[in-house]
């Protein structure tokens, strides 16, 4: 595979050591054969003493001790260039994967998305620590024994060129089966991982609704295809070494028949000679079958390798920035220039949206559910990148402004945010700069009247929340978003108000906090409550992902027909 040959070449020092301890893990081999011979023939046929001997002896234990050593830098070296190469391929997956976090998270399961990250790395693993490695020494050995078996005595070699090609044969017509099978098992085993996190995650959804059980045997289901992938790929592997074993030892036979012949029958060749070959071809064939079962990891690799081609090459568009700085001063003034957005083919999407938002404006976004609210709140948010037209800050598009500066001046208090698993404070702190002090983010929950919430929790600020601890309601998930806020004092804020009702004092809490936060800053709410949508300076009025209007309250309800309905309809209360 183009894929992993390319990581292989940049590793170009590690293949070098591989090669040359392949060398000398063959020289060793010959030297140990020729040892062991020596000793043999001269104790048994030329009735050497033992301190005759003793030299090669210790020769045959360096032989031995070099060969150990050899073989173990070759390991080594190949498991650190799979280390290297794992990490590098980590490292791209999570730059494509935060690149557009939105888009990114939108796209495919997110337990696929780790079973990706997490395993199908660590099947590439094998590629570079076991059948590369594998590949040279099974090269470059079998062909050193070659040389020398032909020097001492041709035919076992001719006997050996014509048998050894079978093995490569035989495992390449397997080795074509077993590439998609180890493709298909890694699918089902994506397919698995995903199935179960979805599964973990929506486990309250389904037991409400009755559907545990079908789950149940959803998964069951989807794990034993992974098993009888498994099996599948296993029972080809044991059949290739199976009949890999069969055609070696065929050869070993026929070769012992023929010196068997030469040394009893025609009595042509010496012990020494005889013996020898029936040292070399053994170790000769063990290289090439230890070949065969490297090339069945290496098959199961390229699969994956595939399978993260595939991943990396999956377009997400970027949301582009640039390098111009953007000062956090004073909130700038955005416009949005015949703005469009789409979710994907025949998705929804936002069209030709027009808006100016001027410095410490208090924006409202009003319309029915999904008639693109939120989504809005994306793309001015600088989530997603647009399909269509432009985004304006002071007058510059957005994308020549630097990611970081932009982002900086923002605060997005979306309507389920997002806790990590950590402690409330870890969770405000990481709204401010690295290093917030205790005390500022004391101050920014207690401005976010988080202080009762916080002295009800056992171990106050460092109460676990998020996955590993504590839940938090939807107001009080918002309250600490707010609280990130205060830390971050940005320039613009945008806030998903929440669309249930919310109890009475936490949405004094809400509201007050908004409004201290205003002063510093635009403000651009996705509103639902009247309160909100009246003290507005404007309201962008949507529907079906089009800007019908905008104005302020009274000018709409007298203008808009649509918008009067709506307002009306739910007049006191909550305007979905
Ligand atoms: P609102 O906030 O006004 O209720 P949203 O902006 O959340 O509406 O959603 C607008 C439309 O976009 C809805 O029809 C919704 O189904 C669709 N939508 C939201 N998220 C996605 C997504 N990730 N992929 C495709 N469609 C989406
Ligand atoms: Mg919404």
């Amino acid at each position: 595979m183009a894929g992993l040959m390319a990581m292989a070449k940049e590793q170009r020092m590690k293949m070098v050591l591989i090669v040359i301890s392949a060398v000398l893990t063959g020289a060793a081999i010959i030297g140990q054969s020729y040892l062991f011979v020596i000793i043999v023939d001269r104790i048994f046929l030329k009735g050497n003493s033992f301190s005759e001997i003793t030299p090669y002896l210790l020769w045959l234990i360096v032989a031995l001790l070099a060969r150990t050593l050899f073989s173990y830098l070759s390991g080594r070296t190949g498991i650190k260039m799979a280390s290297k190469v794992k990490w590098n391929l980590r490292r791209s997956l999570l730059h494509k994967f935060s690149k557009n976090p939105m888009q990114a998270s939108l796209q495919g399961q997110s337990g696929q998305k780790v079973s990706v990250m997490m395993d199908t790395v660590d099947e590439i693993d094998s590629y570079f620590s076991n059948y590369i490695p594998q590949v040279i020494q099974s090269t470059i050995i079998p062909i050193m024994l070659l040389v020398v078996i032909f020097m001492e005595h041709a035919l076992t070699g001719i006997i050996i060129i014509f048998t050894a090609p079978f093995i490569p044969i035989f495992m390449m017509i397997i080795g074509f089966n077993t590439k998609d099978k180890a493709e298909e098992q890694l699918d089902k085993m994506a397919a698995f991982s995903g199935k179960f996190l979805d599964t973990l995650q929506g486990l309250t959804t389904l037991k409400l609704f009755g559907r545990s059980a079908e789950q149940k045997e959803a998964i069951k289901k989807s794990s034993l295809d992974f098993r009888d992938a498994t099996m599948v790929v296993l029972k080809t592997a044991f059949s290739n070494s199976l009949a890999l074993e069969f055609i070696s030892m065929l050869s070993i036979g026929l070769i012992a028949l023929e010196v068997a012949i030469r040394l009893i029958i025609f009595q042509d060749i010496t012990f020494f000679t005889g013996f020898l070959m029936l040292v070399l071809a053994p170790e000769f064939f063990t290289k090439l079958k230890d070949l065969g079962s490297a090339f069945h990891t290496g098959r199961g690799s390229m699969g994956a390798a595939k399978k993260l081609e595939k991943e990396l090459e999956e377009t997400i568009v970027p949301v582009v920035f640039g390098e111009e700085s953007l000062s956090k001063d004073a909130p700038p003034l955005i416009e949005l220039n015949a703005v469009s957005f789409s979710y994907g083919e025949n998705a929804f999407a936002l069209q030709n949206i027009h808006a100016a938002i001027r410095p410490y404006e208090q924006i409202a976004i009003v319309g029915k559910t999904g008639s693109g609210k939120s989504t809005l709140l994306h793309v001015i948010a600088g989530l997603v990148s647009l399909s269509d037209g432009e985004i304006k800050i002071n007058g510059k598009n957005r994308s020549t402004y630097r990611e970081k500066d932009w982002f900086n001046q923002l605060s997005y208090i979306s309507q389920d945010p997002y806790l990590f698993s950590g402690t409330i404070a870890e969770n405000i702190a990481i709204g401010g700069h690295i290093d917030a002090s205790r005390m500022e983010i004391e101050q920014a929950a207690e401005k976010a009247g988080l202080t009762e919430l916080v002295g009800s929790l056992g171990q106050g600020f460092d109460t676990p929340i998020g996955e590993a601890g504590r839940g938090l309601s939807g107001g009080e998930k918002q309250r600490v978003a707010i609280a990130r806020a205060f830390l971050k004092r940005p320039s613009i804020i945008l806030f998903d108000e929440p669309t249930t009702g919310l109890d009475l004092q936490t949405e004094r809490i809400l509201q007050a906090s908004i409004k201290e936060l205003s002063g510093n800053s635009t403000v651009i709410t996705v509103a639902h409550r009247l309160h909100t949508i009246k003290n507005a300076d404007k309201i962008l009025y949507v529907e079906n992902g089009e800007l019908l209007a905008a104005g302020r309250h009274n000018e709409l309800l007298e203008s808009e027909l649509a918008y009067r309905n709506m307002v009306t309809v739910q007049r006191g209360g909550a305007v979905q």
